[in-house]
């Protein structure tokens, strides 16, 4: 399963990672972070709907998104 990991402690809780998903999967927390600020979050039961299209890892301005695309076997090669 595609996924990614937002590192809270370098979020500044901008939000310009919600705005990008095209799938409108990052939310903003309810919670400060250790700055002080919001940070976002996707809700596990989102991540199955993530296409590791890496937008916003992009955008994210403090580079606190890593995104983890998962790797299908390849279909095996018939020389018939
Ligand atoms: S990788 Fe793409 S689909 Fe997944 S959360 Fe980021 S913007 Fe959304
Ligand atoms: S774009 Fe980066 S800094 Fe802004 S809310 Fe998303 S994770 Fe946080």
């Amino acid at each position: 399963m595609n996924r990614i990991e937002i590192d809270e402690s370098y979020c500044k809780g901008c939000a310009l990672c919600t705005q990008v998903c095209p799938h409108q999967l990052i939310e903003m927390s309810d919670q400060l972070n250790a700055q002080g600020f919001m940070p976002a979050l996707i809700p596990p039961a989102k991540l199955a709907n993530c296409t590791a299209c890496a937008l916003c890892a992009r955008i994210c301005p403090d580079a606190a998104i890593s995104v983890f695309r998962e790797i299908q076997p390849a279909a095996a090669i018939s020389n018939a």
